[in-house]
């Protein structure tokens, strides 16, 4: 038996995020009490500790290292070896090495922690309404990260020395700033200042200059952590209407910010899993059910059900509220659809026209980050600041060399697989203007010098046109890999889920197909590396183009017509009406000619009943009738058929068609209309996955594609699944539209 009172060495091999989060403190503070000595490094693959003492001190050790981690901290991998004891006397925090691969996880963005708001607001603290107050649980990481390792000279801060007391702080291992990248003070740190549209000084605190401001209803850019925002107070008509004027953004909801938790429960319906999500230190803007006469502008999300709202995360949020300001607008700080604003001077530029002040600093990004967006209770739709670049580990399946995928055309991010870590970017939106096709090249670039590799195997969609495809064949002596665009929904999933052979029910807007047509109601039997088609809905023409995925009548119109051929007219009755006779007439007899491409869309056949139930004749922004639908399903409170639906390959929408159009003629509640549509999908899509997976002797489904960020669809389909004895799996935090695409195509 082991002498308990025997003195022994072990050296412990970290991975995962144990950079940057105090974990080198805590390893000392656990060391020192348990009077062992040693020391503890920062390598780039984590840290590495060595450890000495008597036998049962290093046990409890060990024990301890996992069970009280800091709070950002996560040990991903841990390796123990024996080593001969070298009578240390002391345990010793040794300086970071910097050779070796780069594979220590680079933290995202963090809220700020309870400890530093209580200084912030403490009077006799040196931080005291200190807009840069941080620490090694909080703070800014992702968004001033240069290169790994993640020290002080890697980030935007390296201009700001240290003054003496930061410099004790940041070298004492007892403290909470003890290798705190970002620390800093009102004597050495970054400063914050106010200025008008022209980019003049405005004189003042800037804080309460600024909260006036917001008062009386100007709109002010914001510089925060990942970029700037604009914002302005949300119970104003005027100042929301004209954000919306300025900003050129019809209909699409913006977001908001309120100062607390009880706040927010006057605006949005929150359960006990949303208000977790909403105080996460990831602070995303959680997307929830709308109280009814909630106080704010009509203009915020006009004829929207959900809201989407977010809680203070960084000091200069909390300064803004103890001004007592209420609800503020905060949407990105960019003009509709291009990349966010992150620099000083190219906000006075680009966002002079849109705000009336700037409130900004000199703490500079290294890369922009817009805020991350969850559906209250369900996956990350948007992922950004706060869960980027959190990396994907992949337990099935591991890289023979370094892959990059570039993911889609619209809500794009890149992704990079290394071994079996699969590192997603931030949200990169639209890739169809030039600005943001140079922020996505820009961000491969940052990107690979961030992870030191330079992959030479490029995933890209199958889509010949997408900005992203003739990006890769621009890329010299690269291997290219294209992957349908299904196929990657559903290996995102699966990776997520850690599975490597299912089927996938794969339902979003439109993807290019491997028969050159446009597919998106898919059911696919996966492998990581192949895919058969087992089901699909049924085809049906989409007319018009990209005009199709705007104008509901078009898609609605194809699906009538195949519905109801030559009776259609008579069966539609006045449904068509808003749209111009000769338009209409003119499509009708291309569509039954058969001059248009073939489309399996499942997002099409949401926008089309959305417009024969008269909910929404044009999408305004991306899947805004999709939503309507829902929101209008949701508020259906009647009973739902609990039919079990015959296993199928075929998906007829013929039936649901019907239902809706006849439905509507007969006087049916829309509300009952919506949901028996949701309701019958469900059933639909339910058959083909059925059918899938006894064929194959399949028992695991993924649920994937941007029509699952649909609560009650998914929901509907989960149930059906389940109740049919397959095991069911969905995101989490990789988002189930075309943001996830990237780590399916890795
Ligand atoms: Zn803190
Ligand atoms: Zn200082
Ligand atoms: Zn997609």
């Amino acid at each position: 038996m082991e002498n308990s009172c025997q003195t022994i060495r072990h050296q412990i091999n970290l991975s995962g995020r144990v950079q940057g989060v105090g974990f080198r403190p805590f390893v000392y503070r656990l060391a020192t009490e348990l009077e062992l000595a040693g020391k503890v490094e920062n390598d780039a693959q984590g840290a590495v500790i060595e450890i000495e003492g008597a036998s049962k001190q290093t046990s409890l050790f060990l024990k301890r290292l996992q069970s009280e981690l800091p709070p950002l901290a996560k040990i991903a991998h841990l390796e123990i070896t024996g080593l001969p004891p070298k009578n240390d006397k002391t345990f010793v925090i040794a300086c970071s090495k910097s050779e070796g691969a780069r594979s220590a996880e680079i933290s995202p963005d963090i809220a700020i922690c309870p400890d530093c708001l209580r200084e912030l607001f403490d009077p006799a603290d040196r931080r005291y309404r200190y807009p840069f107050i941080n620490c090694t649980n909080c703070g800014p990481r992702y968004s001033i990260v240069q290169a790994v390792p993640y020290d002080r000279c890697n980030t935007t801060m390296t201009k700001f020395k240290m003054c003496p007391d930061c410099q004790a702080e940041y070298d004492d291992p007892t403290n909470r700033r003890f290798h705190a990248q970002p620390d800093a003070c009102p004597v050495c740190g970054p400063r914050l200042w106010l200025t008008d549209a022209q980019g003049r000084d405005l004189p003042g605190d800037p804080i309460r200059v600024c909260a006036e401001l917001l008062r009386d209803g100007k709109i002010v850019a914001i510089k925060g952590v990942g970029g700037f925002h604009l914002a302005c107070c949300a119970d104003n008509d005027a100042a929301v209407e004209r954000l919306r004027e300025r900003k050129g953004r019809e209909a699409k909801p913006f977001a908001l910010m309120l100062g607390s938790l009880e706040n927010a429960r006057k605006l949005i319906c929150l359960d006990s899993a949303s208000e977790t999500q909403l105080l996460d230190c990831a602070c995303p803007i959680v997307l929830a059910p709308r109280c009814t006469d909630a106080p704010i502008s009509r203009f915020v999300a006009p004829g929207n059900a959900l809201l989407g709202v977010m809680l203070p995360y960084a000091p200069l949020h909390h300064l803004l509220f103890a001004e007592g300001l209420g609800a503020l607008v905060m949407t990105s700080g960019n003009p509709s659809e291009e990349p966010l604003c992150k620099d000083n001077a190219e906000a006075l530029e680009r966002l002079g026209h849109l705000a009336d002040a700037f409130l900004m600093h000199d703490r500079d990004m290294e890369r922009g980050v817009d805020d991350s967006v969850v559906l209250a209770g369900g996956p990350v739709v948007r992922r950004g600041r706060g869960y980027a670049p959190g990396p994907v580990r992949l337990k099935t399946i591991a890289a023979l060399e370094p892959v990059l995928a570039i993911g889609g055309e619209m809500k794009s991010a890149i992704c990079i697989l290394n071994d079996n870590v699969a590192v997603l970017s931030e949200h990169l939106g639209e890739l169809s203007n030039p600005s943001g096709y140079r922020n996505f090249a820009q961000t491969i670039e940052r990107f690979q010098k961030l992870l030191s590799v330079t992959p030479r195997v490029i995933a890209h969609d199958l889509h010949p046109d997408y900005a992203s495809t003739r990006f890769a064949r621009s890329l010299p002596d690269a291997t290219l890999i294209p992957i349908q665009h299904h196929h990657a929904h559903a290996a995102s999933c699966m990776a997520e889920n850690g599975l490597s052979r299912a089927v996938a029910v794969v339902c979003d807007g439109t993807g290019y197909g491997t028969d050159a047509q446009i597919w998106g109601g898919e059911i696919l039997v996966c492998e990581r590396d192949a895919f058969e088609r087992a089901g699909h809905l049924c085809y049906y023409a989409l007319p018009g183009g990209d005009a199709a995925a705007h104008e509901t009548w078009r898609p609605a119109l194809s699906l009538t017509l195949a519905t109801f051929e030559t009776d259609w007219q008579q069966e539609a009755g006045t449904l068509f009406n808003e749209v111009p006779a000769q338009t209409l007439k003119f499509t009708a007899q291309r569509i039954q000619s058969g001059s248009f491409v073939q489309t399996s869309s499942t997002g099409r056949l949401f926008d089309a009943a959305a417009f024969l139930l008269g909910l929404c004749e044009r999408n305004r922004f991306e899947a805004e009738a999709a939503m309507l639908l829902e929101s209008v399903a949701q508020s259906y409170s009647g009973a739902s058929p609990n039919a079990l639906p015959p296993a199928s390959g075929l998906l007829d929408w013929k039936p649901l068609v019907r239902n809706l159009v006849v439905g509507m003629r007969q006087g049916v509640p829309v509300p009952q209309l919506a949901y028996a549509f949701h309701s019958e999908l469900a059933i639909l899509l339910t058959s083909g996955a059925l059918a899938a997976a006894q064929r194959n002797d399949i028992t695991q489904v993924v649920l994937t594609g941007g029509c699952f960020a649909n609560r009650l669809l998914t929901a509907l389909m989960m149930k059906n699944l389940e109740h049919a004895g397959l095991e069911v799996f969905t995101h989490h935090e990789v988002p189930p539209g075309d943001g996830g695409l990237a780590l399916g195509q890795a």
